[in-house]
């Protein structure tokens, strides 16, 4: 389906408004929803969303809402909840799911704590979901070690040559789980 169909329906206006209000820059919803960016300013000038003036951005830090942590919050959600974000089909296509309570912002940052700078947010195993136990603020190192340092699955599959689907920013995933998950 056409993006620019998508963008009659008022919850995704919703979700760009809110994240606009909230801090996010128009760049970095585009790059949060997999909406390419004139597509972004054209459903919000049909929204008639009011668009912050240059220099407005950085004193924008009224509520917990503006901070790297929501941004965390509000990308996770949509690579898990959005169909038409780009990397769908590795987070909620492949059944990645969101616990309950981090329906809501203010949980996730009482569990998580703000965003420490240059951290990001992190599964501790890769085929697991987010929740409190299984998500951690890391760099890219320790992400990198934590999968290189595992010789199976989360499930127990062997990361053989043959089960192992290697992406180019070098993160691993396990085949068979990946074909499990997969809906058909
Ligand atoms: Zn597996």
């Amino acid at each position: 389906m056409p993006r620019a169909i998508e963008f009659s329906r008022p919850e995704l206006v919703e979700q760009i408004k809110s994240a606009y209000e909230s801090g996010a820059t128009q760049q970095e919803i585009a790059s949060m929803t997999g909406v390419g960016l004139k597509a972004i300013q054209g459903a919000m000038r049909r929204a008639k969303i009011v668009t912050r003036r240059y220099g407005q951005k950085h004193g924008h830090k009224t509520s917990a809402g503006s901070t790297p942590t929501y941004l965390s919050w509000y990308s996770m959600r949509q690579r898990c909840l959005n169909k038409n974000h780009e990397h769908y089909d590795r987070y909620g296509g492949r059944g990645i799911t969101i616990c309950e309570r981090w329906d809501s912002f203010a949980n996730f940052l009482e569990d998580m704590g703000e965003r420490p700078e240059g951290l990001t947010l992190d599964r501790v195993h890769n085929d697991g979901n987010y929740t409190p136990e299984n998500c951690r603020w890391s760099t890219k190192q320790t992400q990198a070690k934590n999968r290189a340092r595992r010789t199976h699955c989360i499930h127990g599959h062997e990361f053989t040559e043959e089960n192992t689907w290697i992406e180019k920013n070098g993160q691993r995933h396990c085949k068979t789980c990946w074909k499990l998950r997969t809906p058909r």
